[in-house]
């Protein structure tokens, strides 16, 4: 039977259930659930503690019931979440303890959260506070950001949470970045199709020479134009089905056949530089047979550009282990030092950004790749040596039998 003092305990611990259950349903936001549910069982501690030392009414012993313990709850949240009382620690969890040092319970909450705006933010009265979070920037390393929100449980008594942002922030700064490349790149060739257009349309325009030179040159810039907005555009419609499984049959082999004679016809005399090696039984791979064949445009075309004219540009296309299929893709070229590899794969990246616009290079190629490898759950490796030339390989999965 549950009675007296076990009994507000019990209810205590229902109301802060109840009550995170109410916040969640109300605002649909996990956290503030959390902090509900994390300050209402510290209350409950709180209350049982001081009914311990206090009310002087010991449960019954043997009645069966548990009180609710704080730790376990603490421990059950993923983010940071200290507990302050009279402005010193009482309880931290293990993310918070990583993240502030782990001898932190006991200590000045202003020291154990060293951050300047933290003092502040904590140092207020809690109506001046109000509920709203702030953002830190470089607690616990330089480039990491939260967001810091405290709930006053009880009077004297604070839940400080934190909230990790710095993969949002990154993220987002991505984001902000990948606009701004786009926009300048985009503006590099309207602007000299402006001009262009502009000085044909005065006296120079009538030497049918220098009309015709210049007509050259905005068709060239238009086309570049025409590149970008179309790979532009192959990575938003990638992007926007990138969790959904590619689930057509696609032989590798002839694919790589069709995209070494669609180059041959666009990349002149080095098409004829290409060798393709397929060994024999390979089995089809689950996948989409446009974005496949993009892969193999892009990497095969690289290995064109990039090469050494004469040299062989060799594709293979074997078994992997365990039902793997592999493409692989080498050139022979003066290679790309190491500390390039990392992030060719990015929007935009170039190793020598002139080199790669002379040759009709958008920058997007290689990140194209890795969204469409990565939609196929495969894996992209990069190699290079320098002054031998480069390796790129594709691992796709064999369609199911
Ligand atoms: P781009 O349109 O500039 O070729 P990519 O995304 O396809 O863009 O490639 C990014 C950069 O990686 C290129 O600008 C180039 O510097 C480098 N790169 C890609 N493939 C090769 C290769 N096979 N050999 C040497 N460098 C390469």
């Amino acid at each position: 039977m549950i009675e007296g003092f076990a009994l507000r305990t019990w209810l205590a611990g229902m109301v802060a259930v109840v009550t995170a259950t109410i916040m969640f349903a109300y605002s649909r936001d996990v956290q503030l659930a959390l902090i509900a549910l994390v300050g209402g069982a510290a209350a409950t501690v709180i209350a049982r503690s001081i009914g311990d030392n206090d009310l002087a009414e010991p449960d019954a012993p043997g009645d069966g019931d548990q009180p609710l313990e704080l730790a376990p709850v603490l421990e059950a949240i993923l983010d940071p979440v200290v507990m302050v009382r009279d402005g010193r620690v009482i309880a931290a969890n293990a993310p918070a303890r990583l993240v502030l040092g782990q001898h932190i319970i006991g200590e000045d909450v202003r020291t154990a959260i060293r951050h300047p705006a933290a003092s502040d933010y904590l140092s207020m009265p809690t109506n001046e506070r109000g509920s709203a979070p702030i953002e830190l920037v470089g607690l616990g390393a330089q480039d990491r950001r939260w967001q810091m929100r405290a709930t006053e449980t009880a009077p004297g008594t604070l839940i400080v949470h934190l909230l990790d942002q710095t993969g949002q922030h990154a993220a987002e700064r991505m984001r902000v970045d990948f606009v701004a490349n786009a926009s300048h790149e985009l503006r590099t060739p309207l602007s000299s199709i402006l001009g262009y257009v502009e000085t044909l349309s005065e006296e120079a325009g009538e030497d049918p020479a220098i009309r015709r030179r210049f007509l050259n040159i905005v068709f060239d810039e238009a086309t570049r134009m025409e590149r970008l907005v179309e790979d532009l555009m192959s990575l938003s419609r990638i992007e926007a089905e990138k969790f959904r499984l590619p689930s057509a049959t696609v032989d590798l082999g002839v694919l790589a056949i069709e995209v070494h004679e669609a180059l041959r016809h666009s990349h002149g005399t080095r098409g004829d530089d290409v060798v393709l090696r397929m060994d024999e039984g390979v089995l089809p791979v689950a996948g989409d047979r446009v974005q496949l064949s993009q892969v193999l445009h892009n990497l095969i075309g690289n290995a064109m550009k990039y090469g050494r004219d004469g040299t062989p540009v060799t594709v293979t296309v074997q078994a992997g282990a365990r039902d793997a299929v592999m493409v692989r893709i080498e050139d022979e070229s003066e290679g790309i030092a190491p500390e390039h590899i990392p992030r060719l794969t990015e929007r935009f990246y170039r190793v020598d950004a002139g080199r790669s616009r002379s040759l009709g290079g958008t920058g997007l190629g290689l990140a194209i790749v890795k969204h469409i490898v990565e939609r196929h759950r495969g894996r992209l490796d990069i190699a290079s040596t320098l002054g031998q030339g480069t390796r790129v390989t594709v691992t796709l999965r064999a369609a199911e039998r």
